[in-house]
């Protein structure tokens, strides 16, 4: 095997091989990575980024990476295992018409030009109903609505501990990161025992002690520190409340 060409110069064209693995975390079908991909056509490399090799920026052709804004969210994540290992796809949130894609062997090696593919998986493409992509096991989802009557589904993975959330709207879905939830989740639930509130790991262990509304709560509370997930109206957190009820205890459910 050859190992990748090194560049040294840029502005340079996506060589065919990031291409492909680029667009496969990108499904075309789907709204929202189609809009992204339309956003990045008329992009070019023009350099690394600031994670290093196997991280490039795509920009206009005459401009450098700005690393002047925080990194931003990731917007779309992928494996490909093969047999040296497992390659990491990661596409992050377009700003300032620059998009971060990083491309990562697990090994820390640089990817070779070919290679013996096992299978592929992305969160891309998953939908509510369906098995986690990853492990192919049942995940605990949670449907929650905005009282605009767009709808999110909450999804996480028992077995390979990951959250992530569809947004039904735009079709694409997105990874939550684990710490910053399970925070939520324990100051909402008022849960101050620091074997239990600084231990993450346990939100999986103990999913099914939370209920759809505790996970609710604590994604609208994730999302209201910076809103990542753009949606419109506010977030319904009462979705367990029998509806008879549900106007007299909206004031406290909706400060
Ligand atoms: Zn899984």
């Amino acid at each position: 095997m050859q190992p990748s060409p090194v560049y040294s110069e840029y502005p340079r064209k996506l060589t065919t091989q990031e291409l492909e693995l680029m667009l496969f975390i990108l499904p075309e079908e789907r709204a929202g990575y189609h809009a992204y991909r339309q956003q990045i056509q008329e992009l070019v490399v023009i350099g690394e980024g600031r994670r290093g090799k196997g991280e490039i920026i795509l920009g206009k052709e005459n401009e450098s990476p700005n690393f002047d804004e925080p990194l931003t969210p990731v917007f779309a994540y992928g494996v490909i295992e093969t047999t040296f290992g497992n390659i990491s796809v990661t596409a992050r949130e377009i700003s300032l018409e620059q998009a971060s894609i990083e491309i990562v062997s697990s090994k820390g090696e640089s990817i070779p030009a070919t290679f013996e593919e096992l299978r592929r998986w992305t969160y891309s493409t998953w939908m509510p109903g369906a098995p986690c992509p990853q492990c192919s096991t049942p995940v605990r989802e949670t449907l929650i609505r905005t009282d605009a009557q767009e709808q999110l589904t909450l999804a996480l993975c028992k077995h390979d501990k990951r959250i992530w959330v569809y947004e039904g709207h735009r079709q694409i879905v997105r990874l939550i990161p684990v710490t910053n939830f399970y925070n939520e989740l324990m100051l909402n639930k008022n849960i101050r025992d620091p074997s239990i509130a600084l231990d993450s790991r346990l939100l999986f262990s103990m999913l099914d002690s939370y209920s759809d509304a505790d996970l609710t709560h604590a994604f609208k509370a994730y999302n209201k520190l910076k809103v990542k997930i753009h949606m419109q109206g506010e977030i319904q957190t009462s979705n367990e409340i029998p509806q008879g009820i549900v106007s007299k205890l909206k004031r406290f459910f909706t400060t």
